[in-house]
């Protein structure tokens, strides 16, 4: 199934060519962070019958993490983590490694949807970025966290005004932000399509989100926390006053269960119809020459994202490729999760035009 081609916008051109096809021709379909890991550590398969305090149901961030912070409070709790594939190989370790302190994806919108939680949301929001940045520091996780902050950019001229709103909040918040005019965020980043731009300094930064899946899955099994992979559960049933979950060669009872399973289909039915499963898609380029980097500035390396509500974010990878995604957002009938979805032409397609209405001066990058 395809999704539809983009909506026109202003500031986006409306049938890709050729040329913009021809871009990504011969581009690998997988995760560019997973594709490129050496040598991941790798746990085995869960088999028998395993005796649990508590088990946890996915290995991406939110499992991974979980483990860590289980066993840091009780270090002789026991702790089982199942991963049906491998650790990190969901959305964890296949996104824009985007790091943000926002926990509203943005202050504006945090503030129109919760206006009266927002000091609390906006103080999680900075526990959770220190408390990110000293988990990396402490366990030597080593996945090239840059907290190098970021550059949110207006496209079309009525974006201009939401910058400077965002600002003087993000200001009012205690953050350090600078608001650019378009000469000013041309000379930050050079591109033809820039109006206005804001940095903020607070809270945002970059990482390699495999390698940091990977380094927490090392640290929570240093720990302790029994570790499983490709071990996919189908079962979750009450037993006595414990739950057994089972799946594979393997069985776990235990008095806790936390599902970190993400947009798959959950173990409860019943959560089924509160889990809406939505596609969103990177491209990541060849490694920029210097004279291709020279070309559109970015000395500073932040992560942009443009300030539509369908919106793109891209960023520098270590070896300074563009990792371009976002605008579109692709539910398939159902809400079915398939390695099949993997690939959406239309929006790849998309993607590559809007990359280089942006970046006209990378013309011929594949
Ligand atoms: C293209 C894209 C770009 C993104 N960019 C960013 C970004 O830049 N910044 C940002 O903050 N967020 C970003 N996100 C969102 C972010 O990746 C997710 O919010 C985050 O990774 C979710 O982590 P998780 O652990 O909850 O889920 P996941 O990483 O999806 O982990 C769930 C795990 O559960 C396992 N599982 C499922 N069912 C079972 C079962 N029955 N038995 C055992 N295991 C099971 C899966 O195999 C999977 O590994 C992006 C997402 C996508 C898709």
């Amino acid at each position: 199934m395809t999704s539809p081609p983009a909506a026109a916008t202003a500031a986006w051109p409306r049938t890709p060519t050729f040329e913009d096809r021809a871009a990504y021709r011969d581009a690998i379909p997988r995760s560019f962070w997973i594709d490129r890991r050496s040598d991941p550590p790798s746990y085995p398969p869960l088999e028998g019958s395993v005796e649990a305090d508590l088990c946890i149901v996915g290995g991406g961030f939110t499992g991974l993490w979980a483990a860590l912070h289980a066993k840091r409070r009780q270090p002789d709790r026991r702790v089982v983590l199942v991963e049906a594939d491998r650790i990190g190989s969901g959305a964890s370790g296949r996104n824009g490694g985007f790091v943000s302190a926002s926990i509203t994806h943005g202050i504006a919108n945090g503030l129109s949807r919760f206006p009266d939680e927002i000091e609390t949301l906006q103080r999680l929001g900075h526990d959770n970025f220190s408390g990110l940045r000293s988990d990396v520091e402490q366990l030597g996780i080593d996945c090239d966290l840059e907290v190098n902050g970021d550059l949110l950019v207006a496209v079309e001229p009525h974006q201009v005004g939401w910058l400077a709103e965002d600002a003087e909040l993000l200001a009012a918040h205690g953050h350090d932000v600078e608001l650019f005019d378009r000469d000013a965020v041309r000379a930050e980043v050079d591109s033809p399509t820039y109006l206005g731009g804001l940095v903020n300094r607070t809270g945002e930064g970059l990482v390699d989100p495999a390698r940091l899946a990977d380094g927490l899955g090392a640290a929570a099994a240093d720990l302790g926390v029994a570790v499983h992979e490709r071990s996919p559960l189908d079962s979750l049933a009450a037993d006595g006053p414990a739950m057994r979950l089972a799946g594979g060669g393997g069985e776990v009872r235990a008095e806790r269960v936390l599902l970190a399973t993400n947009a798959f289909p959950p173990l409860r039915r019943a959560l089924r119809r509160w889990i809406l499963p939505v596609y969103d898609y990177v491209l990541v380029t060849e490694p920029l020459s210097r004279e291709q980097l020279a070309a559109i500035g970015w000395r500073n390396r932040q992560g942009i994202g443009d300030t539509g509500n369908q919106f793109h974010y891209y960023r520098l990878t270590d070896d300074n490729r563009i990792l371009w995604g976002g605008y579109e957002a692709v539910y398939r009938f159902g809400g079915r999760v398939d390695p099949r979805h993997d690939v959406d032409e239309a929006t790849f397609a998309a993607l590559s035009q809007h990359f280089f209405a942006t970046f006209p001066q990378l013309r011929g990058i594949r």
